[in-house]
């Protein structure tokens, strides 16, 4: 309703951005926005996709996932890891490398951060293809992890990037195109 409008509202459509043909949604609107910030983070946690008793931890994809995971997960009581992109971390890490619409791209873990059978929340600002995501959820699973939900606050409809992460439970806040 009201709340759900004003969020839409703060989010920002770039042309262009970061190249030709791309239509940029800017979440930073929302976070330099007292009430949206509230808004977005109250509504991220009424539309966990599962139960908060189900996870033990919440991970947040570099770099806009920086900014709502540890938020949620304070809120919550739950611990953060940060999914960062290659070679930002010292060692020891652990990294998955995944295909881009052009070339490459390597997400990684510190080693020990997620241990075998601990129950993990994925989050960022928004999903289009599932491609990080899904690489997310995949080096969270090599360490032993296991991936009980993904939560975004965007999500591109249209590319199916909810029907790439299979059966897992996925929340969104707003769905465009
Ligand atoms: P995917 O891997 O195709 O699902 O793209 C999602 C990743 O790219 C996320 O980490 C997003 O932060 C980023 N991304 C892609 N498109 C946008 C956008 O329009 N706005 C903000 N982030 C985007």
């Amino acid at each position: 309703e009201a709340d759900a409008e004003y969020l839409v509202s703060l989010v920002r459509s770039v042309p262009g951005f970061p190249n030709e043909n791309v239509l940029f949604r800017d979440f930073m609107p929302v976070l330099a926005d007292a009430r949206g910030f509230q808004i977005m983070m109250k509504a991220l946690e009424l539309a966990l996709p599962v139960p908060i008793s189900e996870f033990d931890y919440v991970a947040g994809l570099e770099a806009r996932g920086f900014l709502i995971g540890p938020t949620l997960a304070y809120n919550l009581g739950k611990g953060f890891v940060a999914v960062r992109k290659a070679g930002k971390l010292p060692p020891e890490t652990i990294g998955k490398s995944y295909d881009l619409e052009y070339g490459q791209a390597r997400v990684e873990i510190e080693q020990g951060t997620v241990k075998p059978g601990d129950r993990v929340l994925i989050v960022d600002d928004l999903i289009a293809t599932s491609g990080t995501a899904q690489a997310a959820a995949d080096l969270i699973e090599q360490a032993g992890g296991k991936v009980v939900g993904f939560s975004f606050v965007m999500e591109l409809i249209g590319l199916n990037g909810r029907g790439s992460l299979g059966q897992v439970p996925c929340s969104s806040l707003i769905t465009m195109h």
